[in-house]
């Protein structure tokens, strides 16, 4: 996490939905769209953090290579469209994931992890999200869970696969503590209409394709928002090529939130206190078996 210097302005398009551009980023060598958190727009419910990475071909081999880096006051989503990513963490699991299943990993009070991703396993498309654990169990135990299966179903002509929260019947088995949805959609150009939970906040991340929100074209490299207060939500693919998109949502958070690094916390004296402990090797960070280096913290801005 670093903060951007030139941040434009969201574009608002007709129906209210706000389109704001992700920043171009880099993770372990792998080009990032990072579409949260944004200065105009933070967080979307509990989602704090939105990572679009790739597509990159089967020749990039070395692809997203992270080492050890700690996490506090946070849940990580990982979903993959391509390729394979390796799990390791503090807490002894060793998880690769493929495209169609879920990984989540709680932080809490503190966890490390390991992501690497596979050679020969037919490059690299996904998404890393964070979820920001509220007041009352951000302090809890760490904890990871792989969900190999995901419930999906079809919703007029869109096809949707349900990675956390409840849509249309189908309610995933992805545990989160604030009322949360997260969706990946198969659009086709059919115009299908998704309900929507109206006092939550929704937003659409385009990770293939183009879509039509509302008259609206968004495409990957953007946030479209989409605020409270809508019972529903009508996509499109624009063309004649199908799109895959995500539907992130939720309760408005409520909390301020302080994020620095890899840390979600509320003050200065958290982060630090999360920064020093993981430069000391404390142990609420436990210890990650990887070969890949361990990444170091780098300083605060408020500290020198
Ligand atoms: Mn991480």
């Amino acid at each position: 996490m670093a903060g951007g210097a030139e941040e434009p302005h969201p574009v608002s398009g007709p129906g209210d939905v706000e389109v704001t551009p992700s920043r171009a980023t880099d993770v372990g060598g792998v080009p990032v769209r990072r579409a949260l958190p944004r200065r105009a727009l933070r967080t979307v419910g509990a989602w704090c953090f939105v990572d679009h990475f790739g597509p990159v071909g089967p020749d990039a081999a070395d692809a997203m290579q992270v080492g050890p880096h700690p996490h506090i006051g946070l849940q990580t989503v990982t979903w993959l469209l391509q390729g394979e990513v390796l799990h390791t963490d503090s807490l002894g699991s060793e998880q690769p994931i493929r495209p169609g299943q879920l990984n989540l990993m709680t932080a809490g009070r503190g966890v490390a992890h390991a992501e690497s991703a596979r050679a020969g396993t037919g490059g690299l498309h996904g998404v890393q999200l964070w979820v920001a654990q509220p007041d009352a169990s951000r302090d809890g135990s760490p904890g990871f869970t792989h969900h190999p299966e995901l419930p999906q179903v079809e919703v007029g002509t869109l096809r949707a696969t349900v990675l956390v929260g409840g849509l249309a019947g189908a309610t995933s088995p992805a545990a989160a503590a604030t009322p949360l949805l997260g969706v990946d959609l198969e659009v086709g150009p059919a115009r299908g209409d998704l309900p929507l939970e109206p006092e939550h906040e929704h937003a659409v991340v385009v990770l293939s394709g183009a879509v039509a929100i509302a008259g609206t074209v968004v495409e990957p490299g953007a946030l479209a928002h989409l605020g409270t207060g809508r019972d529903e939500l009508g996509l499109a693919a624009v063309g004649t090529e199908p799109a895959r998109a995500l539907l992130l949502g939720g309760r408005p958070l409520g909390e301020r939130l302080l994020m620095w690094w890899n840390f979600v916390a509320r003050t200065r004296g958290e982060v630090d206190e999360a920064r020093d402990d993981w430069e000391a090797g404390h142990e609420r960070y436990g210890r990650v078996a990887s070969t890949l280096p361990r990444i170091p913290a780098p300083s605060t801005p408020w500290s020198s």
